[in-house]
């Protein structure tokens, strides 16, 4: 079963982010450009293929180890300035829109290349979710192979995995390894 379409542009942030994948034997998932483009398809929901060519897959995996710096900073002033400088080279259109009866500020990336717009985007989404709740919510996945990463939501700051694949994955060995041991 895919799994379900990224409704927000944090959703869709951290889609672009665990695309690269260390639980693989081969982490990079983004493995030619069809699979770039539908990979830009699914995560924008959008009716219409979205165009990349054979450069764009550079681009990509560029644009994504930019915006992974969000994670690996070692403090929040650190990744606060990657996230800013992405934005300064890359200027978005803001506006206000309704969303659920709330407002809602909406950036739209002037960028025509999907790629820089995603980025964009994504850089956004991620500052918006510091001020929201602080950078000590992003991590990355405990559940060593794995450093897929997430943006915590849990009331007491106590997730530690990137998906419960993985929480499931980690459980599963420590009952096998208590198995042994006893
Ligand atoms: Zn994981």
């Amino acid at each position: 079963m895919p799994p379900p379409i990224p409704r927000t542009s944090l959703e869709r942030a951290l889609e672009f982010l665990n695309t690269w994948d260390t639980l693989s034997p081969e982490p990079e998932r983004i493995v030619d450009s069809a699979i770039l483009g539908r990979f830009m398809h699914w995560v924008h929901d959008r009716p219409e293929p979205v165009d990349v060519d054979e450069r764009s897959l550079e681009r990509f995996r560029r644009a994504r180890a930019e915006l992974r710096v969000a994670f690996d900073a070692p403090d929040e002033a650190s990744a606060v300035a990657a996230l800013n400088g992405i934005l300064a080279a890359r200027p978005a259109a803001v506006r206000l829109e309704r969303d659920n009866g709330a407002w809602r500020m909406a950036h739209e990336p002037i960028q025509e290349d999907p790629i820089e717009a995603l980025l964009a985007e994504s850089a956004v989404a991620l500052l918006e979710a510091i001020r929201d709740g602080g950078w000590e919510r992003f991590g990355i996945c405990a559940g060593s192979p794995c450093t897929c990463v997430y943006v915590d939501r849990t009331r007491n700051r106590s997730r530690r995995f990137c998906s419960d694949l993985c929480n499931d994955r980690v459980s599963q060995e420590a009952h096998r390894r208590r198995q042994k041991a006893g």
